[in-house]
């Protein structure tokens, strides 16, 4: 994906176009900080596309400002959201972003651990149809990080809580309802009340997976894997995690943890098991305990 999708948008680039596309891709480059955002920092949008391998804008005029306008309203709610909770972003020198019907799916999390942290990637028929999930996207740039469960978790939790649109995974819907509905059909022997029922499910293995590598969930004898309907059964998993860790154990814990494995661009470091005790004050085993609890209990 990183390899095609970069090829492409610079194939574009050299070819020779008409005018009017010529101007439509022009970088449109906005100080963040007047939008408002974090700080100095930069946004500089790239509405490049293509059709049968000549140069198109992949929005309209109009809808290129809507999403940039959409852009600065999430940055704007991230922001807030930080301050509220004393939760410090690590700001990027810039944002580099990308809307193109080359890409299959959004990404930011990946170009970061490439080091290149601020560029965003956004299939442009999300971006036309509102499906966008700007705020996850910015969570990976401003708060990344080098285990993928609290990575993902935390932006999957935060598009769903301060988001302005509706958006994959959970599309509106409590995270811990839709964690709930997933877990019956992965696994058929759930009972409600009976938390170990839910003993095939591990989260404690989700935790062993290190920033770039996929969310990957074997639940028996069925692989959850980096596919489209893996990632469909396994970020609604990761989201109500990490919403039911800051709605129980609060966020500055959640902060001490985040601060254990920060993203460092071409490692690979998930954190070790004893980070959770140093932090929440039990293991990972005892919090997943719980968190199966409130969901076989039915709670909202
Ligand atoms: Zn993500």
């Amino acid at each position: 994906m990183v390899g095609n999708g970069r090829e492409s948008l610079a194939s574009v680039s050299t070819i020779r176009v008409r005018t009017a596309a010529s101007a439509a891709r022009e970088a449109q480059t906005v100080p963040t900080a007047a939008a408002p955002g974090f700080g100095a920092e930069t946004a500089t949008f790239h509405f490049d596309g293509q059709v049968d391998g000549v140069a198109y804008p992949s929005l309209s005029p109009a809808q290129q400002e809507t999403f940039k306008a959409e852009f600065f309203k999430e940055i704007a709610s991230l922001k807030s959201w930080a301050r509220q909770q004393d939760w410090s972003p690590s700001v990027p020198p810039a944002l580099q972003i990308f809307v193109s019907d080359e890409y299959k799916i959004s990404r930011s999390l990946i170009p970061a651990a490439l080091d290149c942290r601020g560029r965003m990637e956004f299939p442009a028929w999300k971006a036309i149809a509102g499906e966008a999930a700007i705020a996850h996207e910015l969570v990976h740039v401003y708060f990344p990080n080098g285990n993928r469960l609290l990575a993902e978790g935390l932006a999957i939790y935060l598009q769903a809580k301060i988001g302005g649109n509706p958006s994959f995974p959970n599309f509106g819907r409590p995270l811990h309802q839709v964690a709930r509905e997933l877990l019956r059909t992965m696994v058929p022997e759930f009972e409600n009340g009976r938390p170990e029922t839910l003993d095939k499910i591990h989260i404690t293995e989700l935790d062993k997976i290190a920033t770039p590598s996929a969310l990957r969930l074997r639940v028996g004898r069925d692989l959850y894997d980096n596919t489209p309907v893996g990632h469909a059964h396994v970020y609604p998993l990761a989201g109500s995690f990490i919403e039911f860790l800051i709605e129980t154990h609060g966020t500055d814990k959640l902060r001490a943890l985040f601060e254990r494995t920060p993203l460092v661009p071409f490692e690979r470091n998930p954190g070790s098991a004893d980070r959770w005790i140093d932090t929440h004050g039990l293991s990972l085993a005892d919090i997943e305990l719980q968190w199966k609890t409130m969901i076989a209990n039915g709670a909202p």
